[in-house]
């Protein structure tokens, strides 16, 4: 049994890496998480009973919890979700981008190393500091073939992806000249079960059962490439125990789609597992509604997924239309937990977290 430092375990793929670490592992797992607006200790309480679950709530730029954690529950693996992830927020207010990504991950690699250092050297030598970041790094793709590569030259465009790229550099830098163990992985789009409702998938469910307005940015030929969350949980997994110490590996679903495609095809599930449309909707396609493209909104991402492939034996288990079915109908099947996303109660409540 390993213990595994979680950060951002409260989130959207924190929490299903949690609920993967909890259910299909013997490992004991420490989350910590400031719980921000994206952070929802309900999405955690199918685990939150097991005795090798710890969460504590802290932010982690505050270096003296952060020390305090690591001395405490001797870590042998760090994998560190915590950011803020909203382009859109990133662009309408980039400070927290800046001071969570950059300074946070900062401060986590620096406690990572002293402790490290003084590690008995089969626990030092079995050491991991996984990062988890994005392909938003690596920019826009121009041809319609090309795909985000290992080595593709980072080019982000928004506060957010400029934000990531620079905590991905911090820690290749550690690596490279403190020899600290570390790992990174760039992943595509995730979809999936307890997704926070601004993003495309969730909103766009909930607005069209509630017969609001879907909207979509610009023409709404936005390409992404879509991984099922918990597909990447397994990913990450993998990559944490078997992957190559100073590598990065991308992550994704082999899932093009354009925004629009996503959109009519959540639609059309809806037409089939909800067909009791809301008052005067006569199709939920109808709903759909063009809005002014973000400013500089990236046109396509893909990601060459071959070497977590072949290097690691990793691939995703689910397709695009039949992880696509698991959300719809998740979210049909869950509306307690969007209520209280929606009506501001996840936050509210905090589900007895415990303080350091
Ligand atoms: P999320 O926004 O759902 O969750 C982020 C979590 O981090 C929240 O629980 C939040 O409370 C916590 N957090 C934020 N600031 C913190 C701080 N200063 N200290 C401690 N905790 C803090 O994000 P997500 O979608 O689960 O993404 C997790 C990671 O994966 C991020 O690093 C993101 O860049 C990366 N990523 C996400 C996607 C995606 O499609 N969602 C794709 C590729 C990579």
């Amino acid at each position: 049994m390993k213990t595994i430092l979680v950060t951002g375990g409260a989130g959207f793929i924190g929490s299903a890496l949690i609920r993967f670490l909890i259910n299909e592992t013997d490992h004991r797992v420490i989350n910590v998480d400031k719980l921000t607006y994206a952070g929802n200790l309900e999405s955690l309480l199918s685990v939150s009973d097991s005795e090798r679950y710890h969460f504590v709530q802290s932010d982690i730029s505050n270096i003296e919890i952060i020390q305090h954690l690591f001395t405490k529950f001797q870590p042998d693996l760090v994998m560190h979700l915590a950011a803020e992830s909203h382009v859109d927020r990133s662009i309408d207010g980039p400070s927290e981008f800046i001071q969570t990504n950059i300074v946070g991950t900062y401060t986590l690699l620096e406690v990572a190393r002293a402790y490290w250092n003084k590690l008995a050297s089969e626990k030092k030598a079995a050491f991991r500091f996984h990062h988890i970041s994005t392909d938003e790094v690596y920019g826009d793709l121009e041809g319609a073939d090309d795909l985000f590569t290992e080595t593709t030259p980072y080019a982000p465009s928004s506060p957010y992806s400029a934000s990531k790229a620079a905590s991905d550099h911090l820690v290749r830098a550690w690596h490279r000249t403190y020899s600290l163990p570390v790992i990174i992985t760039n992943c595509s789009n995730n979809y999936g079960p307890y997704h926070f409702p601004e993003k495309l998938i969730p909103l766009v469910i909930l607005n069209a059962l509630e017969g609001k307005p879907l909207p979509v940015y610009g023409d709404g030929k936005q390409t992404r490439d879509w991984l099922f969350v918990e597909d990447h949980a397994r990913a990450l997994y993998k990559v944490v125990t078997e992957g190559k110490v100073g590598e990065t590996y991308n992550i994704g679903g082999h899932n093009e789609k354009q925004n629009i495609e996503v959109v009519l095809a959540i639609c059309s599930l809806l037409e089939e597992l909800a067909p009791n449309k809301p008052k005067g909707v006569a199709a939920y396609k109808n709903l759909i509604t063009f809005v002014t493209d973000r400013p500089g909104h990236d046109l396509r991402y893909a990601i060459d997924a071959s070497k977590i492939g072949h290097e690691l034996g990793w691939k995703p288990q689910e397709t695009f239309e039949t992880g696509l079915r698991k959300t719809v109908q998740w979210y049909l099947e869950n509306s307690e937990w969007c209520q209280h996303v929606q009506d501001g109660s996840y936050q509210r409540e905090r589900l007895g977290s415990i303080k350091e």
